[in-house]
């Protein structure tokens, strides 16, 4: 659900899927100048295929259940598909004390064992290291009570109509167009090259993001705005910074919408470069 708080008329902008929450936020949309880009559900779809299972001392099967389960009650974009490639029902019963780890991961009591499910940086944390692991993916490594059990390749695909909307920000002017993430940097230095972006942050915790965004708004000129487009898992905190944030409202949590200013229905990111001339079309109109 859409608050009210939206205004629903502007500039024909709604009925294109752009839900602008205020007149003023098109006049800062307008002078976009800096356009920053989380990545997951964002650039991407958000929707992970399972490409290899490397169990260390279980079978393929026991580690991606034990994933899934881990990551059962939770509803980030990896979560959701490690369920879905897990694809049998699973028992709620098995699992207490859930505890997301943003920019990192789950942990979860599982059957009685404490399961870690995530990136380096969580094995890192938790002091569990890994074997090294071929990176054609993000990895999702896996450890019970401290124990490494293996890891799970996934992967995600750029949107249909990314590598275009990045494109048509350029031909409109825009100075820069900048991807953040938190997944590892050989995926996104791969996903901001095949887009062009001019520039890609990775490795980043949300506390990150928001101090790149900070970094991002001192090179803004006076008569700039910097707009960040996320769809608020884990970027909730950098939507409220920009000077106008973006939210991808299908994918998006209800946080998202409530942390954005302008949400799109569609989530499709050539909807970004349409919402600027929207909005320079009706300011040249009100003007
Ligand atoms: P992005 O910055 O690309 O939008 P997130 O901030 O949501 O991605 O997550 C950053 C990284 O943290 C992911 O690439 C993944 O390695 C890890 N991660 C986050 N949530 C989970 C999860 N539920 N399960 C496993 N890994 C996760
Ligand atoms: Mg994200």
């Amino acid at each position: 659900s859409v608050p009210l708080s939206f205004f629903g008329g502007i500039g024909g902008a709604s009925r294109d899927g752009i839900l602008v929450k205020g007149g003023n936020y098109l006049e800062v949309l307008a002078k976009a100048e800096i356009v920053v880009f989380d990545k997951t559900g964002t650039l991407t779809q958000g929707v992970f295929n399972v490409t290899a299972i490397h169990p260390d001392d279980c079978s393929e099967g026991q580690l991606l259940e034990l994933a899934a389960l881990a990551e059962s009650w939770s509803d980030h974009p990896i979560s959701r598909s490690l369920k879905e490639a897990y694809g049998k029902e699973l028992d709620p019963a098995r699992v207490s004390e859930a505890e997301e780890l943003s920019g990192r991961g789950v942990r979860a009591v599982v059957d009685g064992r404490t399961i870690c499910a995530g990136n380096d940086k969580l094995m890192e944390d938790i002091g569990v290291s890994w074997h090294p692991c071929h990176r054609v993916g993000t990895t999702v490594h896996v450890a019970a009570d401290g124990v490494y059990l293996g890891h799970i390749v996934i992967s995600d695909q750029v949107k249909p109509d990314a590598k275009e909307a990045i494109a048509a920000l350029k031909s409109q002017g825009v100075r820069k167009t900048v991807m953040l993430t938190g997944d590892a940097r050989e995926v996104g230095e791969d996903v901001a090259g095949r887009l062009g972006l001019d520039e890609v942050h990775t490795q980043l915790l949300p506390a990150g993001k928001v101090e790149q965004v900070e970094a991002l708004l001192k090179q803004v000129s006076p008569k700039g705005a910097l707009a960040f487009v996320g769809d608020g898992i884990n970027d909730a905190p950098v939507l409220s910074r920009a000077d106008v944030g973006i939210a991808m409202g299908g994918l998006g949590s209800d946080a998202a919408i409530e942390a954005a200013d302008i949400v799109l229905m569609d989530d499709k990111p050539s909807k970004i470069a349409h919402a600027i001339s929207i909005a320079r079309r009706t300011l040249a109109i009100v003007r």
